[in-house]
């Protein structure tokens, strides 16, 4: 982990959001799950990804200045074959225009609860951990619990337990019940990452997907300064 982040500050001094695929590396040293997928340049490279990541996958617009990509249409979840991918890749290039530098092919991600696992390091503070809902709402319907780490399993359960949204969590309105442990230790995870690797200085998983057979994180903002 200390290598990437050394690695990625001595070619951009000032800091900067990290490309999905080395925040993804720097979170697996955590055992922080994220979904699999691939950065291509182009509809013929994305199709060629899916030899890798089978289907379905989500197609994701990238580029330097691309933030809320489902705002600018830059987000396709469920595409179940190469054409549809070739397709979607094509009308996205022309919706997001020159802002679009190439795209992310994803691993779909099962049905599940969409949370938020976020940190930032406070100039004087340190490390703060949030956990909240995530999804469209989550914005409206503020739902969050922050703590300072380390943060052990039992207290990761009682950020869980904190939140309106916990009974999300256990199969809610005969929903399926959600692997609330591989949710934990992502909380656990951001919690020993940020308190460990000073440098990063904001960290948003939004969302993780919970499901009842694991978690992961399909969205992933960070930034090292
Ligand atoms: P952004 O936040 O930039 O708009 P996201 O990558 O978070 O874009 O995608 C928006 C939404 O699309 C997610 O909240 C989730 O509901 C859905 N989504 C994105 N990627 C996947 C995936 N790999 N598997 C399942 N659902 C996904
Ligand atoms: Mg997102």
């Amino acid at each position: 982990a200390r290598r990437i982040v050394e690695t990625d500050l001595a070619a951009h001094p000032e800091g900067r959001w990290l490309d999905y695929s080395t925040a993804a590396r720097l979170l697996d040293c955590y055992g922080i799950r994220v979904a699999d997928a691939i950065s291509v340049g182009g509809s013929e490279s994305a199709c060629e990804a899916l030899a890798w990541l089978g289907l379905p996958v989500a197609l994701k617009a990238t580029g330097p200045d691309l933030v809320h990509k489902s705002d600018v249409g830059g987000v396709r979840v469920n595409l179940r074959s190469v054409e549809e991918v070739r397709q979607a890749y094509r009308e996205m290039a022309e919706r997001v225009g020159p802002a679009m530098t190439g795209a992310l092919v994803q691993h779909m991600a099962a049905e599940g609860v969409e949370m938020i696992v976020g940190g930032v390091a406070h100039e004087t503070f340190g490390p703060l951990i949030m956990v909240g809902m995530g999804g469209v709402a989550a914005e409206l319907l503020v739902d969050r619990a922050f703590r300072v780490p380390p943060i052990s399993r039992a207290e990761a359960g009682r950020m869980l337990g904190e939140l309106h949204c916990a009974p999300l969590l256990h199969g809610y309105r005969g929903r399926p019940e959600v692997k609330v442990e591989a949710l934990e230790t992502h909380i656990i995870g951001i919690g020993r990452l940020m308190d460990e690797i000073p440098e990063i200085a904001e960290l948003d998983l939004n969302p993780v997907i919970v499901t009842p057979g694991g978690a992961v994180a399909v969205d992933v903002r960070l930034r090292l300064a």
